[in-house]
C-alpha cells in the first residue's frame, strides 16, 4: 500500500506543487492549512486527479490544532509515514528598531515551533508505523540575508538547527528528518497549471541555472528525499537555489553604495 504523507501549508505555492507531486506517485495526502478556501480548491483538484486526499484547516503554531490533524489522518488512513513542514510566513522587512516582539513571536511561531510540534506528534504515530521521514522546509536565507529580515532568517536557521537535533533523536525509531532550502522560487499568482511569469531576464540570468526556480522544482526534491531511494541521507540541509548562494558577486562600488546607504 502507498504512503500516507501531510503537508503543512499544502493549500497553495510549494505545499501544493509537494502535494500534487506525492500525489501522483501514490501517496495518500493530508493537506493541512490556514486558509480553508485555498485549501478546498487544492483538494478538489487533487480529487479530480484521482489523489486520496483530505483537508485538515488549522494553524501549525497551535498545538491542539496539530493534534487534531494527526488523529485524523490517523482515522482517515491508519498510519503517518510522510510529514512536509512547509507552512511558513515572510517577514514585512521593517527596519529592526521598528519591529515588534509580536512579529518576532508570530514568525518563529509558525516556522519553527510549528515544525517543531509537527515533528513531535507525527513521529509518535510513525514509531508505530515503522519509521517514517519528516522534510523541513527551510530557506537558503538560513545562510544568508538581505537588511531587516532578522525573524525569518532566525526561523529558519533554527529550522536547521532543529533538523539535525530531531535526526538524531529519531534516528533510533528509523525516522529521517532532512531540510530543504530552496531559493528564489516563483510561487505569486501562479495557478497550478499552467504557470505563467512577469520574471525579468536578468532574475533568471543571474541565477547560475539559468532561471529562476518552480515549486516544481522543490517537490521533486522531496520526493525523492522523501523515498527509500533516500535512506542514507538524514539530518542534513539540501539547497536547491539555481547556484545563488555558491556564486561569488563582485559588485559595482555604486550599487553597493545604493543597497547600504538607501
Ligand atoms: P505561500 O505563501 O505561497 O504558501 C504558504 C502556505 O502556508 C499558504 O497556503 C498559507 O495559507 C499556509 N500557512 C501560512 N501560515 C500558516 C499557519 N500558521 N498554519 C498553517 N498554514 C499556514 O508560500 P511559499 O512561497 O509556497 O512557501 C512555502 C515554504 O517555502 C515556506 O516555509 C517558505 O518560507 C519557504 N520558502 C519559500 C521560498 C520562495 O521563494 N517562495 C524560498 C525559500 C523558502
Amino acid at each position: 500500500k502507498g504512503k500516507v504523507a501531510i503537508v503543512t501549508g499544502g493549500a497553495r505555492g510549494i505545499g501544493a506543487a509537494i502535494t500534487h507531486r506525492l500525489g501522483s506517485e501514490g501517496a495518500q495526502v493530508a493537506i493541512f492549512d490556514i486558509d480553508a478556501e485555498a485549501g478546498k480548491r487544492r483538494l478538489t483538484e487533487l480529487r479530480e486527479r484521482g489523489v486520496d486526499a483530505i483537508l485538515v484547516q488549522g494553524d501549525v503554531s497551535r498545538e491542539g490544532d496539530v493534534k487534531r490533524c494527526v488523529s485524523q489522518v490517523v482515522e482517515t488512513f491508519g498510519k503517518i509515514n510522510v510529514l512536509v513542514n512547509n507552512a511558513g510566513i515572510g517577514f514585512s522587512g521593517k527596519p529592526i528598531f521598528e519591529q515588534s516582539l509580536e512579529e518576532w513571536n508570530r514568525v518563529i511561531s509558525v516556522n519553527l515551533t510549528g515544525p517543531y510540534l509537527f515533528a513531535k506528534h507525527a513521529a509518535e504515530v510513525m514509531v508505530k508505523s515503522g519509521g517514517g521521514v519528516i522534510v523541513n522546509i527551510a530557506s537558503t536565507r538560513a545562510l544568508q540575508s538581505e537588511p531587516n529580515t532578522e525573524p525569518y532568517s532566525a526561523s529558519k536557521g533554527g529550522l536547521l538547527a532543529l533538523t539535525h537535533s530531531l535526526a538524531v533523536s529519531l534516528a533510533p525509531y528509523r525516522i529521517r528528518v532532512i531540510a530543504v532550502s530552496p531559493g528564489w522560487i516563483d510561487t505569486a499568482g501562479r495557478v497550478v497549471p499552467p504557470h505563467k511569469s512577469q520574471l525579468t531576464t536578468l532574475d533568471h540570468e543571474q541565477h547560475p541555472a539559468g532561471r529562476v526556480g518552480t515549486p516544481e522544482d522543490v517537490a521533486a526534491l522531496v520526493a525523492f528525499l522523501a523515498s527509500d531511494e533516500a535512506g542514507f541521507i538524514t539530518g542534513t540541509n539540501v539547497i536547491i537555489d539555481g547556484g545563488m548562494t555558491v556564486k561569488m558577486l563582485y559588485l559595482d562600488d555604486k550599487i553597493v553604495a545604493d543597497s547600504l546607504f538607501h
